[in-house]
């Protein structure tokens, strides 16, 4: 069997480097192609020198010069810019793209690969929140396969392999509550930013761990689940379930429920969306239902947690809504991370900034282009 080509976009990030591991442990299945990092370049540096790609890009081009001193005498070619991630996807000897880069910048780099007929691993939900009926329709009219890597999607979709016939009633995704599940109003108002950063179950790059303690990131995967599944917003669910266990579930017409379970980790969907539809034989830790004797379930507190509210609205009102919340939640959560502003701020400056954007209900690539950039001046206004 050939080997398969992965380009990984974020390779320094948490998925990108847990996806090293899997290459890593898998050498005669998969090869890496190509590497991206934004700007920790002396880590995108080691990397290719270990995993020889073909091609390497540093997004900020203030460490082009570095990189391509070390990179060059080693025949590894060396790009620069946002630009430069948009045309390597498209280079002929890659199989398939894992986009683990985060945020807004992930959309034009997927939809670009898409159109060039590469499966992708999809880790980036933002891409799905942005511009989902576009992502999905690009994906079909380009005849490319889109694999989810987030842990409830990647449960979904091995709760449906043989299920092609069966319609889904519904689905539910599971979310461990965050840091601050058991915590009161008054208390999540003074959160820090040390306690937003302590994920009881998930370690995880800085911003999808700040968007797990608001539960912004659960809102953000039922509108990926949405599009990834095709389903209408009612048919999505989310349950509270501390362990992490569960990782999701489907609904199916005759009231049966399908779930897949494991400890929580992510290598385990990476593997999983490298290796599809073949499952890779590995060491990793086994669940034992001893160790974990209790299973807790809970109704989400849309009160306390008023990212997942917004969320789910923006999710029912469509058109270019998922994709302003998005962006002013790219902004605040990089505040927050900055202590410039509280983390209840998150959710009052996304609010702020739906209530002052207009509505588009069919918007293009374009449309989407601007709903961000608006959205984004518009959260910063409310910052500095
Ligand atoms: P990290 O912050 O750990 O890593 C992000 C990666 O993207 C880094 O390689 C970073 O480069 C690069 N990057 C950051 N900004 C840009 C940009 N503007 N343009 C190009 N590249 C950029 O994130 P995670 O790995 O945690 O998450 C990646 C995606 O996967 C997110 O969408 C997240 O929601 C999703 N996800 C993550 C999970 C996890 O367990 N971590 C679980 C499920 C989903 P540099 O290092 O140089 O800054
Ligand atoms: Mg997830």
């Amino acid at each position: 069997m050939n080997k398969k080509k992965i380009a990984i976009l974020g390779s320094t990030g948490s998925i990108g480097t847990q996806a090293l591991d899997v290459i890593e442990q898998n050498p005669d299945l998969f090869e890496v192609e190509v590497l991206t990092a934004n700007s920790q370049f002396e880590l995108l540096i080691q990397q290719a020198i270990k995993f020889k790609p073909n091609a390497v890009v540093i997004v900020n081009d203030d460490h082009y010069d570095h990189v391509y001193e070390a990179l060059d005498p080693l025949g590894i070619k060396v790009y620069a810019g946002r630009k430069a991630l948009d045309q390597i996807v498209q280079m002929g000897s890659i199989d398939m793209v894992l986009t683990a880069l985060v945020g807004f910048a992930g959309l034009s780099p997927t939809l670009e690969a898409l159109k060039a007929g590469k499966a992708i691993a999809l880790a980036n939900k933002e891409t799905l929140v942005v511009a989902g009926e576009l992502v999905m329709a690009t994906a079909k009219k380009y005849n490319a396969p889109i694999i989810p890597v987030d842990s409830e999607h990647s449960a979904i979709f091995q709760c449906l392999v043989g299920e092609e016939h069966n319609p889904v009633e519904k689905i539910i995704l599971t979310a461990s509550g965050g840091p601050f599940r058991t915590k009161s109003l008054e208390e999540i108002e003074k959160a820090s930013l040390n306690e937003a950063l302590n994920h009881p179950n998930w370690s995880m790059g800085s911003k999808v761990t700040i968007d797990s303690a608001t539960l912004m990131n659960k809102g953000l995967e039922a509108i990926e689940a949405k599009w990834l599944f095709g389903l209408k917003p009612e048919q999505v669910e989310i349950i509270v379930h501390p362990q992490s266990i569960i990782h999701s579930l489907v609904g199916f017409a005759d009231g049966s429920l399908k779930a897949q379970l494991g400890l929580p980790d992510m290598r385990l969907p990476i593997q999983y969306a490298l290796g599809f539809p073949y499952r890779i034989p590995s060491n990793s830790k086994r669940f034992s239902f001893t160790d974990f004797p209790n299973l807790n379930f809970e109704q989400p507190d849309l009160d306390r947690f008023p990212n997942l509210r917004i969320a789910l609205e923006c999710m029912q009102k469509a058109g270019n809504m998922p994709c302003v919340m998005n962006a002013a939640n790219e902004v605040a959560v990089d505040a927050f991370l900055n202590e410039k502003i509280s983390f209840t701020d998150i959710s009052r400056i996304i609010e702020k900034t739906i209530v002052n954007s207009s509505f588009l209900s069919t918007p293009d690539y374009q449309d989407y282009i601007e709903s961000d950039q608006e959205a984004r001046n518009r959260a910063s206004s409310f910052i500095y």
